[in-house]
């Protein structure tokens, strides 16, 4: 089957960047949000990206120009009839997601691949809500999509060897390079890497160091690119309790418990860099 048309859902942190990297590599790209302001601030972000891209000589301006002409908004799934190959991005909750699956099932054509950028959910259980398990599986991207070389890959337990290679193969056309994970909670980079941010936000809450101190010490002292308190206001405190939440349900060990100083930040709304301030404030 030729490839040419991608269906992206939800135009947050990922979704606009996911959308990106598939028009800057030629194909037609759906995206879909249920918020208006989210597609228009997507499209901003695309523009904003694509723009640093050309100043540093990586893309003409035609090629600007012609990447944003693949690129589609829209406010209805229905967008999606045609497309060739579809990855959900929208937020990192079970139940929200498996309305989606069993939507998208009904509306695509059956033979399409049905994707989840999910974190840490159970891609088996969204395989569970549609009639195509076999062509259910994991592509989760690594954020700032347009930057990160890193796809993880997560096979299902229907997952067939056929939606796998397609997987791969499309990580080749981005550029991106696909490393196969098991479904087990938080898969490979979430099982290891919120474990450590978790740490980080207890040394906080317990007054170990403050945030610039433990960001200096892992960055000065581990060659860590970023620390991980500055890393998790990237990433979003809510996508970070959420993805805890994940591994403390679904492996049942205390030692992934949610950092309660966490759950009170985003219970104030202190998101991290998207709402303005989390660990740090942002202009
Ligand atoms: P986000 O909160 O920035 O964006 C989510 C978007 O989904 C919003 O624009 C919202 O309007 C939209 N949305 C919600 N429900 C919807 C629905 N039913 N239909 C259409 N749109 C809907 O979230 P994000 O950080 O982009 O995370 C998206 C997914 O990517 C999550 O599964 C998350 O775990 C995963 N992820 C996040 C990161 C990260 O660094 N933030 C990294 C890798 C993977």
């Amino acid at each position: 089957m030729t490839m040419q048309t991608i269906g992206v859902i939800g135009a947050g942190t990922m979704g606009n960047g996911i959308a990106q990297v598939f028009a800057q590599a030629g194909f037609d790209v759906r995206l879909v949000d249920v918020a208006a302001a989210m597609l228009d601030r997507a499209r901003t972000t695309v523009e904003k990206s694509l723009a640093k891209f050309v100043e540093k000589g990586r893309l003409s301006p035609s090629d600007r120009d012609a990447t944003l002409a693949r690129l589609s908004t829209h406010l209805t799934l229905g967008a999606l009839a045609d497309a060739d190959y579809v990855v959900e991005a929208i937020v990192e909750d079970a139940r929200a997601k498996r309305e989606l699956f069993a939507q998208l099932d009904a509306i695509t054509r059956p033979d399409v691949i049905l994707s989840s950028n999910t974190s840490s959910i159970s891609i088996t259980l969204l395989g569970a809500a549609t009639k195509r398990p076999d062509r259910v599986l994991g592509m989760h991207f690594m954020n700032p999509v347009p930057l990160m070389t890193l796809v993880e890959l997560i096979r299902g337990q229907s997952t067939s060897d056929d939606a796998m290679r397609v997987a791969t193969d499309l990580c080749t056309r981005l550029g991106k390079n696909g490393v196969e994970a098991a479904d087990y909670p938080g898969f490979i980079a979430n099982r290891i890497l919120m474990p450590m941010l978790n740490e980080a936000f207890y040394a906080v809450m317990e007054g170990v160091g403050t945030p610039d101190a433990i960001d200096a010490v892992m960055k000065g002292g581990m060659n860590h690119p970023m620390g991980p308190l500055t890393l998790a206001d990237f990433i979003g405190l809510d996508v970070c309790l959420a993805i805890l939440t994940v591994l403390h349900e679904g492996l049942g060990d205390p030692k992934y418990r949610p950092c309660p100083l966490l759950r009170r930040m985003v219970a104030a709304g202190h998101l991290g860099r998207k709402s303005g301030r989390g660990f740090y404030v942002y202009a």
